[in-house]
């Protein structure tokens, strides 16, 4: 659907939990937070519901997300039941990897279009380091098993300074090798991230083409979002670049959210949102009425780069709780 401000709306992240085996330092804090009580979370089959009037509403692609969406169970499941909606034409799912290898053959099963994986740095100490408990090995292990089954794979990368910029061109060596994607998102001011530490993709597109000068953007690759892809010739994966906080994309933003417990997110950048819930005990027209007129609140831009608190309305839940 096209929202108040011209934009074709197609592309819904749906978060299935709020919990994570992991505790990236950027998302979430090292205690963990409080978490939802299941009875607050939405069930697979209230999400497929949401999922298919969406799609009589032009949503099309679908990104499950979390948390750690496979920290919850049966989410293989959810992605084999949405792929059979009649308007569904893609879901992909972003996961840490960590335990992706208990999860392959039936992702395949279900007919997955995509996984993303998130992995910012080749080092073990500073992998355990940045994800609190992560074991790096799992997470290239995933790697591996997702780029061999034959479903496109990429890799996402935040690039820290003082953490990881010096792995901007071994992350995307290590994506052209296996013939994958490397993506660079921009790190945003949301949950438990220090903004300021964020490197501006420019420098990393600078620092990729000082390595690889014949790299040329490549328009003909399109993800869900905003991502500009740049080429090596003759290389099989590509970089994408990611840039919500240098290359404002929010005029071709195409994008909404659903968080795990019912509420339709507009925008990233404030708390505002809709809670459809009470609408799941109405027909099938009134909730599509409810996720059209949640679609429609979608504002013009996100604000993250003014310093005026979103005009009070600036979102504080972590990442994970939001769905990322
Ligand atoms: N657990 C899964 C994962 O890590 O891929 C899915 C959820 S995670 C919130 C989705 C993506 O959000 C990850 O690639 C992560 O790096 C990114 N992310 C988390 N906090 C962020 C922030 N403050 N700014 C930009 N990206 C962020
Ligand atoms: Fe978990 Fe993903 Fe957040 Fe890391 S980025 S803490 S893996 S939800």
């Amino acid at each position: 659907m096209v929202d108040k401000y011209g934009r074709t709306i197609e592309y819904m992240r749906v978060s299935v939990t709020d919990r994570c085996d992991l505790r990236c330092r950027y998302c979430m804090p090292p205690e963990g937070c409080e978490k939802v009580p299941m009875s607050s979370i939405l069930t697979y089959e209230q999400i497929v519901r949401i999922c298919r009037v969406s799609a009589d509403l032009g949503i099309s692609r679908i990104k499950i997300t979390g948390g750690e969406p496979f920290a919850r169970l049966g989410c293989t499941g959810l992605i084999r039941d949405i792929k059979g909606l009649p308007g569904i034409e893609q879901v992909t799912v972003t996961t840490n990897g960590q335990t992706l290898e208990n999860h392959i053959e039936e992702l395949k099963a279900a007919g997955v279009d995509g996984i993303n994986i998130s992995l910012d740095t080749l080092d073990p100490g500073r992998f355990a380091y940045i994800t609190g408990r992560g074991v790096l090995e799992k997470t290239l292990r995933a790697v591996e098993l997702a780029a061999g089954s034959g479903i496109k794979t990429k890799i996402n990368s935040l690039i820290m300074k003082g953490f990881n910029e010096d792995e901007i061109t071994a992350l995307a060596g290590f994506a052209f090798s296996r013939g994958i994607d490397a993506r660079f998102i921009e790190m945003m001011p949301v949950g438990a991230a220090d903004a300021g530490r964020g490197m501006s993709n420019e420098t990393v597109l600078a620092v990729l083409k000082e390595k690889w000068p014949e790299l040329v953007p490549d328009e003909s690759i399109h993800g869900n979002g905003p991502a500009v892809y740049y080429k090596r010739p003759g290389e099989r994966g590509a970089i994408g670049l990611i840039s919500a906080m240098h290359g404002k994309f929010c005029e071709e933003c195409n994008r909404v959210r659903l968080t795990s417990q019912g509420e339709i997110k507009p925008c990233l950048c404030y708390d505002t949102g809709t809670d459809i819930r009470p609408f799941l005990s109405e027909s099938d027209d009134r909730l599509r009425e409810a996720v059209r007129d949640a679609i429609l609140e979608k504002p013009e831009a996100h604000c993250f780069d003014s310093m005026n608190d979103a005009g009070g309305h600036a979102e504080h839940r972590l990442m994970s709780q939001i769905g990322g």
